[in-house]
């Protein structure tokens, strides 16, 4: 008697699981093929900081007025600027990081009067130096194409 309650409840434990297998097999597939496809992140996530592009002039918003060296908690910010022939306000010309030591914390962007940084959605960053020390900012702008 205790063997057939032990097949009968094998049998029903085995049914379950088939059931459980044959619905998700069903379903769309959503395993994501990283690193060949990647998921949008959210609309909060934080990534590193970026300067942001005046959509008019296309020229960075960045006034180098240095604010936002000021408010970053952790020092990790270095601005430089010159104020061009003909022009109101300076031009940011240098813009380093050290994203090693930023907390994602965000001073910075509320800190600035242009709204001239944002934080990016890049999540994926690694290597094998230290580049992420000294990030460029100013470089990456110019590497980054214009959106039309
Ligand atoms: S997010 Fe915070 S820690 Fe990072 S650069 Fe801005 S102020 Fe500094
Ligand atoms: S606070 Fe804004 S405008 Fe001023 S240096 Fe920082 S990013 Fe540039």
């Amino acid at each position: 008697m205790k063997a057939v309650r032990e097949v009968l409840s094998g049998t029903k434990s085995l049914l379950v699981g088939m059931r459980l297998t044959l619905r998700e097999f069903f379903k769309p597939t959503i395993t994501v093929q990283y690193p060949h496809q990647t998921l949008p992140m959210p609309e909060r996530f934080r990534g590193h900081i970026e300067l942001r592009r005046d959509p008019e002039t296309g020229k960075a918003l960045c006034t180098a007025c240095k604010l936002c060296e000021r408010a970053c908690p952790s020092d990790c910010i270095l601005v430089d600027g010159v104020k061009l022939e003909g022009e109101k306000k300076k031009s940011v010309t240098d813009y380093h990081l050290n994203f090693t030591q930023c907390s994602l914390c965000g001073a910075c962007i509320e800190a600035c009067p242009s709204d001239a940084i944002q934080f990016t959605k890049r999540y994926n960053l690694a290597s094998q130096t230290n580049d992420y020390r000294n990030m460029d900012l100013v470089q990456r702008f110019k590497d980054q194409p214009e959106k039309k």
